[in-house]
């Protein structure tokens, strides 16, 4: 494998253009200054799918795919970046450098190699096994769980014979050191030689996206041990990562657009095998952001039938908002008398569990259920606390509307069919509710780790001087699409950054994501290190969560309109130092109103700060 240089990787993609690249998948059709058509992450009806050849970069505002033309092939061909170079230096013509590898690029490079043939040799091993003699056993009660022998081939699933058999079958073939990394055998206790790790279980290979065996589940059928076993974490397998079946299940999942996710090895292959086959499984219930990330890319989306009762635990409902939060339509599908969805098909069919999927409920009302009281038995002091949850499950909510119409239906439920009582209770939930958004409290489920309210605990009540400078929600927001605007300015207006800098400091945006963006910019827009190409690809390499990339090409897909751009920039830095000054001020109030309560003087800097704040505030107010 020759070794690339920037160069050679600018020479491709100037020899590469996006909208010829693209072209051969998509139909495009040129508006303006871009392309459009259907996403291909994505199914859709009306195009989403932009590719701007100025800036040789593409997003998609449905799915928010986007990248240049390398992330383009590696997503569209589930290619690495070295796979997609060397793809893309051919279509143009480029000859690769010949440049032999360094001695340890080689040994690398090979023990990659080897770990990912031991693994499939491993899987085809094991489901030989199984349908041998010595995995009798283990294929009976597949089938007695109802899996045909097409679903069983289909899965790859298998039977460790344990006590070294694996190993002596692969041992001819690779060093005992790769059988290790990979997590297939461990050395003895007594250190004569090695050992199986799977032994006497139903084994489930897992895959990467692109059906490379990773690692295995096993499931022990009698005796001691854990009822299932995983590959524990190697350099290819990372729990953190795999949703298992997604391999299988990825075209169906872009195709309709929805993803299911379940909680076992079973509960992925039952459903396939009866036609559902969107569904996967994260090993373990808490997602991760690498799995939300990889669930978005290919369905929008996503419903969950995890037990009633991990599906209620805060680790769980953790997991889902972060779903929720990366763009998903998250549903909770509830299975009746508490059955997996693989029991539930087998006693009542296909149709049965459709129906289910399609009563799925929202997952803010899944939550909003959770912590209302139940009609009747709604004591005072119970009501006051469901107001207080019911609030923080809608800040969670990011749209005004559907929060305000959420507003009115738990108001409605709470007042007991009390037409008087509703509008005070609308106001309450508003209040409590504007309250944590202005803050910008996100992720309102509690975490064990580092909270210092409780869940169900009432927010503390301003004070009646407080009252007075309530913001509305909109501040918050306004400040957030005025960060959003001003990093779109800078990006094309180089010429602003002085302004910036001198009127707002080294951090001028709150949101992370601004903020990730404007640092890896800045030294671009000051002229400071010269880049070869484009100002956004070069900012798409250097930045390295998708997430960012994601938002960058957004913003340089929908650049802010204006004629004056040192006008609107100032507009934005006066909307971002308000909320700075407001979120200021409510932290000096905590301050001060915490010295008063422990009967100590207030700090005159603080003190000082707070007036000032006060004066400025009150001023331009009025
Ligand atoms: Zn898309």
């Amino acid at each position: 494998m020759p070794r690339f240089d920037e160069a050679f990787k600018e020479e491709v993609r100037a020899k590469n253009d996006i909208v010829e690249v693209i072209s051969a998948y998509v139909r495009l059709e040129r508006k303006g200054n871009r392309y459009v058509g259907l996403c291909p992450f994505h199914s859709e009806k009306t195009p989403s799918f932009h590719v701007v050849p100025d800036g040789q970069f593409y997003h998609c505002f449905g799915c928010k795919a986007s990248g240049d033309v390398f992330t383009f092939l590696m997503q569209r061909e589930h290619l690495t970046f070295y796979e997609a170079l060397v793809e893309l230096a051919k279509r143009a013509g480029i000859p690769l450098p010949q440049e032999p590898r360094s001695p340890e690029e080689e040994r690398a490079y090979k023990e990659r190699r080897d770990m990912y043939a031991a693994l499939e040799l491993a899987a085809r091993f094991y489901h030989h096994q199984l349908f041998s003699e010595a995995g009798k056993e283990g294929l009976s009660y597949l089938l007695r769980r109802g899996l045909t022998e097409e679903t069983i081939r289909r899965f790859r699933l298998g039977w460790a014979v344990g006590r070294g058999t694996l190993y002596r079958a692969l041992r001819g073939r690779f060093a005992p050191e790769i059988l290790q990394r990979v997590g297939l055998i461990l050395p003895r206790t007594d250190g004569s030689g090695y050992t199986d790790v799977f032994f006497e279980r139903v084994m489930f290979p897992i895959t990467d996206l692109s059906g490379r065996v990773i690692g295995f589940g096993g499931r022990i059928l009698s005796g001691d041990g854990a009822k299932y076993k995983n590959t524990a974490e190697t350099p290819l397998f990372s729990k953190r990562r795999v949703l298992f079946g997604l391999d299988q299940a990825k075209e169906t999942m872009r195709a309709r657009n929805q993803a299911i996710l379940v909680e076992g090895y079973m509960d992925v292959i039952m459903p396939h095998q009866a036609g559902f086959t969107n569904v996967v499984a994260p090993l373990g219930t808490a997602l991760t952001d690498e799995q939300c990330r990889v669930i978005r890319q290919q369905a929008q989306q996503v419903i969950v039938a995890f037990d009633a009762d991990t599906a209620g635990q805060m680790a769980t409902l953790r997991g889902l908002q972060k779903l929720y939060d990366t763009g998903c339509d998250v549903r909770v599908l509830q299975i009746p008398d508490g059955k997996d969805p693989d029991e539930f098909i087998r006693t009542h069919g296909p149709a049965a569990f459709a129906a289910l999927i399609d009563r799925a409920v929202p997952l803010i009302e899944f939550r909003i259920d959770r912590v209302l009281p139940r009609a009747g038995e709604a004591s005072p002091e119970a009501k006051a606390r469901a107001l207080a949850a019911v609030a923080q499950v809608l800040a969670d909510v990011k749209d005004e509307v559907l929060r305000e119409a959420y507003v009115d239906q738990v108001a409605e439920r709470l007042s007991g069919g009390n037409p008087l009582a509703k509008p005070d209770l609308k106001l309450a939930i508003d209040r409590q509710m504007n309250r944590l958004l202005r803050r910008g409290f996100q992720h309102n489920l509690p975490d064990t780790r580092n909270n210092r309210r409780g869940p169900g605990e009432p927010v503390t009540a301003g004070s009646e001087r407080r009252q007075a400078f309530e913001m509305p929600v909109t501040l918050a927001e306004g400040a957030h699409r005025a960060e959003r605007a001003l990093l779109c300015l800078l990006l094309e207006n180089p010429g602003l950054l002085g302004r910036v800098e001198a009127e707002l400091g080294p951090s001028p945006f709150s949101d992370p994501h601004h903020q990730q963006i404007y640092d890896a910019a800045r030294p671009l827009l000051r002229g400071a290190e010269p880049f070869a190409g484009r100002l956004i690809t070069c900012l798409l390499d250097r930045l390295s969560d998708p997430e960012v990339k994601s938002l960058l090409t957004e913003m340089a897909a929908k650049p802010v309109l204006t004629t004056d751009p040192e006008k609107e920039a100032a507009d934005c830095i006066e909307k971002i130092r308000k909320h700075r000054d407001s979120r200021r001020l409510e932290d000096l109030e905590n301050q001060i109103r915490a010295a008063a309560s422990s009967k100590q003087k207030v700090d005159p800097v603080i003190w000082n700060e707070y007036v000032a704040l006060v004066r400025k505030y009150k001023l331009s107010r009025s």
